[in-house]
């Protein structure tokens, strides 16, 4: 049986497995069924709970409470989003952007854009140098969240900025702002290439055929424009919802896509290469428009959250939540909400778990490869390395680089990620065991100066040294800046560092992480995210009031795990189903979910 059949029997299976609520509008990706109704009596996780009620991923963990939810007995239907506290945010350094021909469009090191003072004054346009020289106090978003290319147009073919131009697509509307509309087509072709590698989203379409689950929804966004966004987009547009968008970062938007978009009638105001007026700008076009406003925000860094706070705060009566998807954007979130001025709810797709695995493990496990490849060359069988951390991105690392027959080295602090290695077959040394033979330093812990200038100075000619976790904090780089040091650039992210005795190692974007600067995301990965953010959506724009208080979510688990059901018709992949039998004895929910939140997967 093919895959596309495979995948269009489960979506017709998979319409009753939704996440359901009696208060979704029937017959919506969101409905339950009576099998839902029947079974929903008998699920029970929750230690000691004898009787067989409902299962309700209870909001017992607040922001700010450590605690894991509990799954626990509940009148209530669906499961609700837990509000759960979140670790510190990654600060990532800068970024750039790997273009389709090779070349890097590098990003200054980028700083939160400040609110507070914000004067913008829209219709005082600035010189076109101020335009041209890009800002470097862009939102950390732009850092943190991942497009999985830049723009393969080149922006510097018509210096005209587009706040200079009046272009109608060929309807006549010309209610967007972009580089160029004539680009539409081939934009065209890249969302078309994406759609390919977002099968959830597009199932998620065949599945609404008649139900518009965001009927009504005026859903306002900020992120990468993409592709992939396209995708997310075009989905969202299917659900019933109308969308304006702007971008997030201010290199990431794909031209030709935004100009698919707005010929498509989506109201889009972005292009490569915007100044932070450009910026903010587009942002205000999307929010402060006549006889349209926004009653759901998705974003990507709480830029566009933070706009609408600062510069329209009356809007939030009309806006049902807040989907975010960025760690920074995130952090902010629960910053507002523990100063008690988070006046919506609001949803964090960052820690879902299915994205999470997709981010840390997976996409690293690809991505490691990838961006050593870009900036190397290097040809990894038989070279020893040394991986520092074996958490998500470690193991991810490790997995590749063992793949591909290199000798790979652990380093942990933690004894039961450090026995991991171990049963995983690799080394587990200390940094200055290995530090002299190695021929790739790769740190992944999260932590600080994991690498320091003593490990730098022992190490052999020709060494790699690159990060792929927590910002640019883990390898001492400043150590690096001193007089006897030469530093050659040598390929756009790879500086030769040489000692006086001749002796080089091989620095890769400068300590920042290795894949956000020198490769791209899977469109796979982007798939994920979307996915969730587009459940996310459905599920605050439809849950009854009283459900989501002003508070910062994750994502009930049961659509967690949808968002993975929804990628397996892919792999032509089979799920078993418990039997009654067996879902009684695990006292389980047939259709899930099938964890308690606790569970590490
Ligand atoms: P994790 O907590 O699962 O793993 C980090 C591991 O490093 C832990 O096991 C910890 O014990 C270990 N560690 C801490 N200090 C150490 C030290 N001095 N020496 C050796 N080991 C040490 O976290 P994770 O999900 O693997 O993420 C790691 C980092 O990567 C984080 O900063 C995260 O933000 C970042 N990250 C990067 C990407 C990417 O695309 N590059 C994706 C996701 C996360």
């Amino acid at each position: 049986m093919s895959v596309q059949v495979v995948a269009a029997k489960m979506a017709e299976v998979e319409l009753k497995d939704v996440p359901t609520g009696k208060d979704l509008p029937v017959g919506s990706p969101m409905t339950p069924t009576s099998e839902d109704k029947s079974l929903a009596k008998n699920d029970s996780f929750a230690a000691g709970s004898s009787a067989a009620p409902s299962l309700t991923v209870e909001s017992s963990a607040k922001a700010g409470d450590s605690s894991p939810g509990l799954l626990t007995p509940n009148a209530a239907k669906l499961p609700q989003a837990s509000a759960m506290k979140r670790t510190d945010p990654q600060q990532n350094g800068g970024e750039a952007f790997v273009n389709r021909d090779g070349t890097v469009a590098e990003a200054p090191r980028m700083k939160k854009i400040q609110f507070a003072e914000q004067k913008q004054e829209f219709n005082k346009r600035p010189s076109k140098i101020g335009r041209r020289s890009l800002s470097r106090s862009i939102s950390q978003s732009s850092t943190d969240s991942y497009s999985s290319a830049a723009s393969y147009t080149d922006s510097s073919d018509d210096e005209t900025s587009p706040r200079d131009k009046q272009q109608k697509n060929s309807k006549g509307n010309g209610d967007f702002c972009i580089k160029n509309i004539k680009q539409a087509d081939f934009g065209r072709r890249e969302i078309e290439i994406a759609e390919q590698e977002m099968p959830a989203l597009m199932a998620l379409r065949k599945r609404a055929q008649g139900e518009k689950p965001l009927a009504g929804a005026k859903v306002v966004g900020c992120t990468h424009i993409t592709a992939q966004t396209a995708v997310l987009m075009e989905t969202l547009s299917a659900l019933g919802a109308q969308c304006r968008w702007a971008a997030c970062n201010i290199y990431s938007t794909q031209n030709e896509v935004a100009a698919a978009l707005a010929e498509g009638g989506f109201s889009v105001f972005a292009w490569k290469g915007e100044s932070e007026d450009d910026f903010w700008w587009c942002i205000d076009r999307c929010v402060n428009v006549e006889g349209w406003q926004p009653n759901m925000i998705l974003d990507d860094g709480g830029d566009l959250t933070h706009w609408i706070y600062k510069k329209y705060p009356n809007m939030f009566k009309k806006i049902k939540g807040i989907v975010e998807e960025s760690v920074t954007g995130v952090h902010r979130l629960y910053q507002l909400s523990k100063a008690g001025k988070l006046c919506v709810p609001a949803m964090n797709v960052n820690d879902s778990v299915t994205k999470q695995k997709f981010d840390n493990l997976y996409c690293c496990r690809e991505s490691i490869l990838d961006g050593l490849k870009r900036t190397t060359d290097v040809m990894f069988g038989g070279k020893q390395v040394v991986v520092c951390g074996y958490g998500e991105v470690g193991k991810g690392c490790c997995a590749a680089l063992k793949a591909m027959g290199s000798i790979v080295y652990v380093t942990e602090i933690d004894p039961i990620c450090a026995l991991q290695a171990c049963m995983d077959g690799f080394r587990l040394v200390k940094l200055n065991e290995v530090i002299r033979q190695v021929d790739i330093v790769i740190t992944c812990t999260g932590n600080k100066n994991v690498v320091v200038r003593e490990h730098l100075d022992r190490m052999k000619n020709g060494c790699i040294v690159c990060n792929m976790g927590h910002s640019n904090t883990e390898i001492d780089v400043a150590s690096l800046r001193t007089p006897e040091l030469t530093w050659e650039r040598v390929r756009s992210q790879v500086d030769h560092v040489i000692w006086p005795d001749g002796k080089r190692i091989v620095l890769l974007a400068e300590g920042r992480l290795l894949n956000l600067s020198c490769s791209t995301v899977p469109t796979f990965v982007l798939s994920i995210t979307a996915t969730t953010q587009a459940l996310a959506l459905i599920e605050l724009y439809n849950a009854p009031e009283g459900r989501y208080k002003q508070d910062v979510y994750l994502l009930p688990k049961k659509m967690d795990e949808y968002v993975a059901s929804l990628h397996l018709p892919t792999f032509d992949a089979h799920l078993t189903e418990l039997s009654d039998e067996q879902a009684k004895y695990l006292g389980l929910n047939k259709n899930g979910p099938f964890k308690p939140n606790y569970y590490r997967y």
